[in-house]
Protein backbone atom coordinates (compact mmCIF):
# COMPACT_ATOMS: atom_id res chain seq x y z
CA UNK A 1 0.00 0.00 0.00
CA UNK A 2 0.95 3.77 -0.46
CA UNK A 3 1.53 6.01 2.57
CA UNK A 4 -1.17 8.01 1.37
CA UNK A 5 -4.18 8.00 -0.86
CA UNK A 6 -4.35 8.20 -4.75
CA UNK A 7 -5.04 11.76 -5.48
CA UNK A 8 -7.68 10.74 -7.78
CA UNK A 9 -9.63 9.87 -4.46
CA UNK A 10 -9.51 13.42 -3.12
CA UNK A 11 -10.29 15.13 -6.64
CA UNK A 12 -13.29 12.63 -6.85
CA UNK A 13 -14.20 13.54 -3.22
CA UNK A 14 -14.24 16.95 -4.00
CA UNK A 15 -16.07 16.95 -7.31
CA UNK A 16 -18.73 15.17 -5.66
CA UNK A 17 -19.46 18.26 -3.12
CA UNK A 18 -18.95 20.52 -5.85
CA UNK A 19 -21.66 18.72 -7.62
CA UNK A 20 -24.05 19.22 -4.54
CA UNK A 21 -24.54 15.62 -3.76
CA UNK A 22 -23.30 15.44 -0.40
CA UNK A 23 -23.99 18.55 1.99
CA UNK A 24 -21.70 19.01 5.24
CA UNK A 25 -19.86 15.13 6.13
CA UNK A 26 -22.31 13.55 4.41
CA UNK A 27 -21.35 10.76 2.24
CA UNK A 28 -17.60 8.78 1.62
CA UNK A 29 -15.69 7.56 -1.47
CA UNK A 30 -12.89 4.81 -1.31
CA UNK A 31 -10.78 2.82 -3.33
CA UNK A 32 -8.11 -0.21 -3.05
CA UNK A 33 -4.84 -0.14 -2.80
CA UNK A 34 -2.83 -3.22 -2.15
CA UNK A 35 -4.45 -5.38 0.62
CA UNK A 36 -7.22 -3.01 1.69
CA UNK A 37 -8.51 0.26 0.77
CA UNK A 38 -8.39 4.12 1.27
CA UNK A 39 -11.80 5.35 2.59
CA UNK A 40 -13.22 8.60 4.40
CA UNK A 41 -12.72 9.14 7.84
CA UNK A 42 -15.85 9.58 10.16
CA UNK A 43 -16.96 13.42 9.96
CA UNK A 44 -14.85 14.90 7.16
CA UNK A 45 -15.87 17.09 4.56
CA UNK A 46 -15.55 15.16 0.88
CA UNK A 47 -15.86 19.16 -0.36
CA UNK A 48 -12.65 19.92 1.34
CA UNK A 49 -10.65 16.18 1.16
CA UNK A 50 -7.34 16.43 1.43
CA UNK A 51 -4.96 13.29 2.23
CA UNK A 52 -5.20 13.56 5.95
CA UNK A 53 -8.71 13.03 5.77
CA UNK A 54 -8.61 9.10 4.90
CA UNK A 55 -7.44 6.07 6.55
CA UNK A 56 -6.59 2.50 5.10
CA UNK A 57 -7.96 -0.39 6.03
CA UNK A 58 -7.18 -3.99 5.49
CA UNK A 59 -10.18 -5.70 3.60
CA UNK A 60 -9.18 -8.59 5.86
CA UNK A 61 -10.30 -6.23 9.25
CA UNK A 62 -13.13 -5.39 7.21
CA UNK A 63 -13.84 -9.02 6.71
CA UNK A 64 -13.53 -9.85 10.06
CA UNK A 65 -15.92 -7.21 11.42
CA UNK A 66 -18.77 -7.87 9.03
CA UNK A 67 -18.74 -11.57 10.14
CA UNK A 68 -18.42 -10.32 13.66
CA UNK A 69 -21.17 -9.48 16.28
CA UNK A 70 -19.11 -6.18 17.33
CA UNK A 71 -17.36 -3.69 15.32
CA UNK A 72 -16.25 -2.06 18.08
CA UNK A 73 -12.46 -2.51 17.04
CA UNK A 74 -12.95 -2.01 13.86
CA UNK A 75 -14.59 1.80 14.35
CA UNK A 76 -11.78 2.42 16.90
CA UNK A 77 -9.50 5.72 16.25
CA UNK A 78 -5.91 5.09 15.07
CA UNK A 79 -3.01 6.96 16.30
CA UNK A 80 -4.01 9.92 14.71
CA UNK A 81 -7.83 10.17 15.95
CA UNK A 82 -9.13 8.82 12.81
CA UNK A 83 -11.93 6.98 12.71
CA UNK A 84 -12.90 4.72 9.42
CA UNK A 85 -16.63 5.94 8.13
CA UNK A 86 -19.25 3.92 9.67
CA UNK A 87 -20.39 3.36 6.07
CA UNK A 88 -16.18 1.15 5.35
CA UNK A 89 -17.50 -2.01 5.64
CA UNK A 90 -20.05 -1.41 2.76
CA UNK A 91 -17.06 0.02 1.14
CA UNK A 92 -15.55 -3.06 1.28
CA UNK A 93 -18.27 -5.21 0.23
CA UNK A 94 -18.57 -2.84 -2.89
CA UNK A 95 -14.78 -3.08 -3.51
CA UNK A 96 -14.79 -7.30 -3.18
CA UNK A 97 -18.03 -8.83 -4.30
CA UNK A 98 -19.06 -5.70 -5.72
CA UNK A 99 -16.03 -6.03 -7.91
CA UNK A 100 -15.24 -2.21 -8.04
CA UNK A 101 -11.81 0.11 -8.04
CA UNK A 102 -13.77 3.53 -7.18
CA UNK A 103 -16.72 3.88 -5.02
CA UNK A 104 -18.74 7.12 -4.79
CA UNK A 105 -21.06 7.04 -1.81
CA UNK A 106 -23.51 10.59 -1.81
CA UNK A 107 -27.08 11.28 -0.91
CA UNK A 108 -28.32 13.29 -3.86
CA UNK A 109 -31.28 15.38 -2.64
CA UNK A 110 -32.83 14.50 -6.12
CA UNK A 111 -32.10 10.80 -5.65
CA UNK A 112 -33.16 10.92 -1.65
CA UNK A 113 -36.32 12.58 -2.43
CA UNK A 114 -37.74 9.59 -4.63
CA UNK A 115 -36.01 6.50 -2.98
CA UNK A 116 -37.49 8.01 0.56
CA UNK A 117 -41.05 8.80 -1.69
CA UNK A 118 -44.07 6.24 -1.80
CA UNK A 119 -42.74 5.60 -5.44
CA UNK A 120 -39.22 4.42 -3.47
CA UNK A 121 -36.57 2.41 -5.34
CA UNK A 122 -39.16 1.08 -7.78
CA UNK A 123 -39.08 4.78 -10.05
CA UNK A 124 -35.69 3.51 -11.27
CA UNK A 125 -36.84 -0.14 -11.94
CA UNK A 126 -37.82 0.90 -15.90
CA UNK A 127 -35.74 3.81 -17.87
CA UNK A 128 -37.11 6.77 -19.15
CA UNK A 129 -33.88 8.06 -21.06
CA UNK A 130 -30.65 6.41 -23.09
CA UNK A 131 -27.75 8.40 -21.48
CA UNK A 132 -28.72 6.64 -17.99
CA UNK A 133 -28.75 3.08 -19.35
CA UNK A 134 -25.24 3.83 -21.09
CA UNK A 135 -23.91 5.33 -17.78
CA UNK A 136 -25.79 4.01 -14.80
CA UNK A 137 -26.75 0.88 -16.31
CA UNK A 138 -29.41 -1.16 -17.48
CA UNK A 139 -30.61 -2.14 -14.19
CA UNK A 140 -29.62 -0.88 -10.74
CA UNK A 141 -29.44 -2.74 -8.09
CA UNK A 142 -31.57 -1.43 -5.14
CA UNK A 143 -31.02 -1.89 -0.71
CA UNK A 144 -33.83 -1.63 1.69
CA UNK A 145 -33.53 0.48 4.48
CA UNK A 146 -31.25 -0.45 7.43
CA UNK A 147 -29.11 1.42 9.43
CA UNK A 148 -25.40 2.30 8.36
CA UNK A 149 -22.96 0.07 9.25
CA UNK A 150 -22.07 -3.66 9.38
CA UNK A 151 -26.15 -4.58 8.47
CA UNK A 152 -26.05 -2.45 5.77
CA UNK A 153 -22.84 -4.21 4.83
CA UNK A 154 -24.69 -7.50 5.11
CA UNK A 155 -27.75 -5.78 2.86
CA UNK A 156 -25.39 -4.76 0.52
CA UNK A 157 -23.77 -7.79 -0.04
CA UNK A 158 -26.65 -10.14 -0.46
CA UNK A 159 -28.02 -7.44 -3.03
CA UNK A 160 -24.95 -7.28 -4.95
CA UNK A 161 -25.13 -11.52 -5.05
CA UNK A 162 -28.75 -11.51 -6.07
CA UNK A 163 -28.01 -8.77 -8.67
CA UNK A 164 -25.15 -11.07 -10.13
CA UNK A 165 -27.47 -14.28 -10.37
CA UNK A 166 -30.02 -12.20 -11.68
CA UNK A 167 -28.39 -10.31 -14.31
CA UNK A 168 -25.01 -11.68 -14.96
CA UNK A 169 -23.23 -9.25 -14.42
CA UNK A 170 -22.21 -7.01 -11.25
CA UNK A 171 -24.08 -3.31 -10.92
CA UNK A 172 -22.74 0.10 -11.81
CA UNK A 173 -25.27 1.50 -9.34
CA UNK A 174 -26.88 0.90 -6.22
CA UNK A 175 -29.64 2.43 -4.41
CA UNK A 176 -30.25 2.76 -0.77
CA UNK A 177 -33.90 3.39 0.38
CA UNK A 178 -34.36 5.99 2.54
CA UNK A 179 -30.75 7.14 2.57
CA UNK A 180 -28.71 7.31 -0.88
CA UNK A 181 -26.24 6.34 -3.65
CA UNK A 182 -23.85 4.19 -4.60
CA UNK A 183 -21.36 4.15 -7.46
CA UNK A 184 -19.35 1.08 -8.57
CA UNK A 185 -16.48 2.51 -10.84
CA UNK A 186 -13.46 0.78 -12.77
CA UNK A 187 -11.47 4.47 -13.09
CA UNK A 188 -12.43 7.38 -10.28
CA UNK A 189 -14.42 9.12 -13.40
CA UNK A 190 -16.98 6.04 -13.90
CA UNK A 191 -17.30 6.30 -10.13
CA UNK A 192 -18.09 10.15 -10.79
CA UNK A 193 -19.94 9.92 -14.00
CA UNK A 194 -22.54 7.48 -12.97
CA UNK A 195 -22.96 9.69 -9.68
CA UNK A 196 -23.56 12.99 -11.95
CA UNK A 197 -25.92 10.66 -14.12
CA UNK A 198 -28.00 8.95 -10.95
CA UNK A 199 -28.42 12.56 -9.98
CA UNK A 200 -29.69 13.68 -13.57
CA UNK A 201 -32.30 10.66 -14.20
CA UNK A 202 -33.78 11.10 -10.77
CA UNK A 203 -34.22 15.06 -11.40
CA UNK A 204 -35.61 14.18 -15.02
CA UNK A 205 -38.00 11.39 -13.13
CA UNK A 206 -39.23 14.09 -10.69
CA UNK A 207 -40.45 16.52 -13.80
CA UNK A 208 -41.90 13.79 -15.19
CA UNK A 209 -43.68 12.39 -12.59
CA UNK A 210 -45.03 16.23 -12.15
CA UNK A 211 -45.78 16.30 -14.89
CA UNK A 212 -48.44 13.62 -15.67
CA UNK A 213 -46.44 10.59 -15.05
CA UNK A 214 -43.10 8.91 -16.36
CA UNK A 215 -43.20 7.71 -19.87
CA UNK A 216 -41.12 4.88 -19.62
CA UNK A 217 -38.91 3.61 -22.62
CA UNK A 218 -40.19 -0.17 -23.55
CA UNK A 219 -37.90 -2.92 -22.62
CA UNK A 220 -37.02 -3.68 -26.11
CA UNK A 221 -35.79 0.16 -26.27
CA UNK A 222 -33.90 -0.50 -23.09
CA UNK A 223 -32.32 -3.22 -24.07
CA UNK A 224 -31.37 -2.26 -27.77
CA UNK A 225 -29.38 1.03 -26.43
CA UNK A 226 -27.67 -1.21 -23.76
CA UNK A 227 -26.53 -3.15 -26.51
CA UNK A 228 -25.72 -0.95 -29.25
CA UNK A 229 -22.02 -0.80 -30.69
CA UNK A 230 -22.16 2.75 -30.80
CA UNK A 231 -22.96 2.93 -27.12
CA UNK A 232 -20.19 0.35 -26.24
CA UNK A 233 -17.59 2.69 -27.76
CA UNK A 234 -19.24 5.65 -25.61
CA UNK A 235 -19.15 3.76 -22.22
CA UNK A 236 -15.56 2.82 -22.88
CA UNK A 237 -14.65 6.65 -23.89
CA UNK A 238 -16.57 7.81 -20.50
CA UNK A 239 -14.36 5.79 -18.12
CA UNK A 240 -11.25 8.34 -18.99
CA UNK A 241 -11.10 11.46 -18.40
CA UNK A 242 -10.97 14.38 -20.58
CA UNK A 243 -7.41 15.00 -18.87
CA UNK A 244 -6.48 11.23 -19.10
CA UNK A 245 -7.64 11.35 -22.77
CA UNK A 246 -5.93 14.56 -23.50
CA UNK A 247 -2.25 13.34 -22.26
CA UNK A 248 -2.65 10.66 -24.14
CA UNK A 249 -2.62 12.89 -27.25
CA UNK A 250 0.14 14.75 -26.28
ZN1 LIG B 1 -24.72 7.46 3.58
Amino acid sequence: MTSTPDSRLITLSRDLAAQNLVVLAEGNTSTLDGAGFWVKASGRRLGDAEAGDFVHVDLDDAEAAIESSTTDDFFAADDNGLKPSVEALMHAVCLTDGGATWVAHTHPPSVLGLVASEAGVDAFRRHIYPDAIVVCGLHVATVPYVSPGRDLALATRQEIHRFSGEHGQLPKTILLANHGLVALGATPTEALNISIMANKWATVLHASLAAGGARYLSDTEANDIDRRPDEHHRRSELLRSTKEKRNEHD
